[in-house]
């Protein structure tokens, strides 16, 4: 058992005290693409931590660093529990958006219910909070399955949902750093969410990256992230009250 969950909901709670509660209704959207025609285009990269430890994908942050270029984390609650220094460096990056996709990275969240899916959501939302300071307003389903209800209940508290147009599959070693480059550079359109792993599930991210950099940026594409205030994905609300949310969340167990 590493720490216990009490402490940092009141810690939370007292952090977002005063915050206001959006009640717009939720519409049960899930974004695949930035509503623009700019040629413009979102990196996103997943830190997901299910069961087997994973560790930030160094090559790909030293590299997307020296080139300047913006990019979204969609991480996981234990994935920053369990990278805690590294990820709130990386979070002292402000071309650097974190956001969460939930606690435990369970395989399809469309088999929980509400009261689950609000603590896989809440649970990484206080963890991630907890590490980075920062407040995570977008979500992303594990393995992108979700349905009507589940992506309700996370807009219910406060998210957009945001998954992709199309998937680059960079979990596969059979999909090849040359395949990786030709297919972003045939596939993206303008305002499109590019999806890779920065948590070591990236079997040839970081060696297509430069050649996906320079070819997208040859076609005159510049890179932004997902809540890019001109062209990116508007939030729900700027904050919500987790303190109102954690009282329906279901006590977790120490080890989770
Ligand atoms: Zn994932």
């Amino acid at each position: 058992m590493r720490r216990s969950y009490g402490w940092r909901g009141a810690l939370v709670a007292a952090a977002f005290a005063g915050a206001v509660w959006d009640a717009t209704p939720a519409r049960a959207e899930i974004v695949t693409r930035l509503p623009t025609a700019e040629r413009v285009v979102a990196l996103t990269f997943d830190a997901c931590e299910a069961r087997a430890p994973a560790t930030l994908d160094r090559r790909i942050v030293d590299l997307l660093a020296a080139r300047g270029v913006p990019y979204t984390v969609f991480m996981g609650g234990r994935f920053a529990r369990d990278n805690a220094a590294e990820v709130a460096a990386l979070a002292r990056d402000p071309r650097v958006e974190i956001e969460n996709h939930s606690w435990s990275h369970p395989r399809d969240m469309r088999t929980l219910d509400d009261a689950g899916v609000t603590a896989e959501v809440v649970k990484a939302e206080i963890e991630i909070f907890t590490v980075t300071g920062r407040r995570t307003t977008l979500f992303r389903f594990p393995g992108g399955n979700a349905d009507a209800r589940t992506v309700g209940v996370v807009e219910g508290l406060g998210y957009r949902v945001v998954h992709w147009r199309w998937p680059e599959g960079d979990p596969d070693p059979h999909v090849s750093a040359r395949a990786l480059v030709r297919q972003t550079l045939t596939r993206t359109r303008p305002g499109d969410v590019l999806i890779f792993h920065i948590n070591g599930r990236g079997v040839h991210t970081a060696d297509a990256l430069p050649q996906v950099l320079d070819g997208l940026t040859a076609q005159g594409y510049r890179f932004v992230l997902l809540s890019d205030p001109a062209v990116g994905v508007r939030a729900r609300h700027s904050s919500a009250s987790t303190a109102m949310r954690t009282r329906s969340v279901r006590a977790p167990s120490g080890k989770a």
